[in-house]
This record gives structure tokens, C-alpha cells and sequence, in this order.
């Protein structure tokens, strides 16, 4: 009998600022100045994983890592993945191929030495990969990296690409092999949406969140839920924009720790790391 698929629960850590693309986003020499929530909601959310026996896979921004270390150290020694969310939270197909090798490879570097062991997984900020990024998967391979997660096989406001496979599948290139995770959509009506993450988990009910979730796994794909800390704090302060954006960042933030809690007890959950290991067709070295 075929194992069960299992699904995977992630965090991208990083603070309430860390929203892009808006007039009002601060820039990283102001991130020192403002009040971060950071590390309490994080620590939170460790607390909420480890009531649930929850492991994830928490892929921490190189900045949030440097400035509070002991975050990195709590969640290895609680049995989650480190792994990285770069180190700027710049958006990939804005910054050119060789800032963003510099970028992930310092994040990776950084991220290992206090962590002391490898980060094989990344996550871009905003999921910004697109056609006009062709250069990706392999820099990334190039900063040695062994899978990424952030390919959105939809449209969005950032990134976001049609007609990609929508479950994991290797990428081999010039400087090694990735594997990509791509951010998890159900098909609904002929179209690709995704209920598992963000302002999407937040918006939609509990219930249709889960149909939605079995469905992908009846299909054989693994649910990627995701999540940031802010999430979980409803009074975090707000930056300023516009009536859209407003709603998509902050919709029902209230009701979004009771939507975690029933996710990590409803799901059999593992890691990327965990999940690559245990999958034979996708760790196969080429
Ligand atoms: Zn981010």
C-alpha cells in the first residue's frame, strides 16, 4: 500500500514590516529602528507547533536571523528545518542575477553558522520568480542550495506562473540539481487557487481550506501551508496602503491562530528536508 501523502507546514520568518512593494515599505537601513514583533510571535508559534507536535520548516529571513540568533538555535532545537528566506527580502526578478547569488549565498552562510548545520531549502520573498528569471534555479544550485519553494503556479501580485507543474519536480541546469516545491493551488472551475497560506488562509473558512486540501492530496501532491509570524498577531502595527492591499495583508487576522491549530492537528505534517529524503523519485542524484 502506498504511504500516506503527507503535507508540509511552513514559516517565513520575518517581521510585520517585511511587506513588499508598497510606497510605504520601509527600507533595510529603517528595519532597525522600528518595534519588532518578531521574536514573540515567533517564539509563539513555537510554542503553538510543539502543543500540537507539529514539525515545519521554517525558512528564516538572513536578517531576522542575524539580529535574533536565538531563534534560529530554539527552532533546531525543537525539531523544525531551518532553512532560508534570503537576506534583504528583495523581490528576485527586481534585483539581476548576480545580486541575487550574493544575497542567498550570504543568507545560506549565515544561517548555517548559527544554526551549525546545512540549509538546504530557500524561499524568495514574495514568491517572485517569473519568466524573466530564467538565471534561478541555477544560481540558486550555485549558492548550493538543494530545493526551493517559491515557485506560485497562479497569477499574483508578485511573481506568480502559469502552466508550471504543480507538484514537486527536479530541475536540473549548469551548476546541480533543485528540486522545486511550487506554493500548493487546488483546481476549482478550471482555474488554479490557492487556499494554504497568507491573506488566501486567512480569507477563506476552515472547512474549505481542508476540502480544498484533500482534494490535492487525493491527487497525490502534498498540501504546502504557509505562514508568517505577523499572522498571529492580530494588533501588530499596520503600514500604510492602499484599500486592496490593506485587505489582502490583514484580513481576519483574529481568526487565523484557530485556523493553525485545527491545520496541525487535522494534517500529518513533515518537512521539506524529510519529504525530499523519503521521496526516491525526486532525491535521485542525476
Ligand atoms: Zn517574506
Amino acid at each position: 500500500m502506498a504511504s500516506r501523502m503527507k503535507s508540509i507546514f511552513s514559516v517565513d520568518v520575518e517581521d510585520w514590516f517585511h511587506i513588499l512593494d508598497l510606497p510605504s515599505t520601509p527600507g533595510i537601513s529603517e528595519w532597525g529602528s522600528l518595534p519588532s514583533r518578531v521574536e514573540a510571535n515567533f517564539m509563539k508559534l513555537l510554542d503553538i507547533f510543539s502543543e500540537h507536535g507539529a514539525v515545519t520548516t521554517c525558512f528564516f529571513l538572513g536578517w531576522v536571523a542575524e539580529r535574533y540568533p536565538h531563534l534560529v538555535r530554539e527552532a533546531l532545537a525543537r525539531g523544525h528545518e531551518i532553512a532560508s528566506h534570503g537576506y534583504a527580502h528583495e523581490l528576485v526578478y527586481e534585483v539581476g542575477e548576480e545580486r541575487f547569488l550574493r544575497d542567498v549565498t550570504r543568507a545560506k552562510k549565515l544561517i548555517e553558522d548559527i544554526a551549525g548545520c546545512e540549509v538546504l531549502g530557500y524561499r524568495a520573498s514574495g514568491f517572485s520568480i517569473t519568466g524573466d528569471v530564467p538565471w534561478f534555479f541555477d544560481q540558486l544550485a550555485r549558492a548550493g542550495y538543494r530545493y526551493d519553494s517559491s515557485v506560485f503556479p497562479a497569477m499574483r501580485g508578485h511573481g506568480g506562473m502559469k502552466g508550471v507543474n504543480l507538484g514537486p519536480y527536479p530541475v536540473s541546469n549548469r551548476a546541480g540539481r533543485i528540486v522545486e516545491f511550487p506554493i500548493t493551488v487546488a483546481r476549482v472551475l478550471g482555474k488554479t487557487l490557492c487556499f494554504f497560506g497568507g491573506g488566501y488562509l486567512r480569507l477563506f473558512p476552515y472547512p474549505v481550506i481542508r476540502a480544498m486540501a484533500q482534494r490535492v492530496l487525493g491527487e497525490g501532491r502534498p498540501v504546502i501551508f504557509y505562514i508568517h509570524p505577523r499572522e498571529i498577531d492580530p494588533s501588530h502595527p499596520r503600514l500604510p496602503m492602499g484599500i486592496m492591499r490593506r485587505f489582502k495583508s490583514y484580513v481576519n487576522l483574529g481568526a487565523t491562530e484557530r485556523k493553525i491549530r485545527r491545520i496541525l492537528d487535522e494534517f500529518e505534517l513533515t518537512t521539506f528536508r524529510a519529504f525530499l529524503e523519503d521521496s526516491t523519485s525526486l532525491r535521485k542524484d542525476s
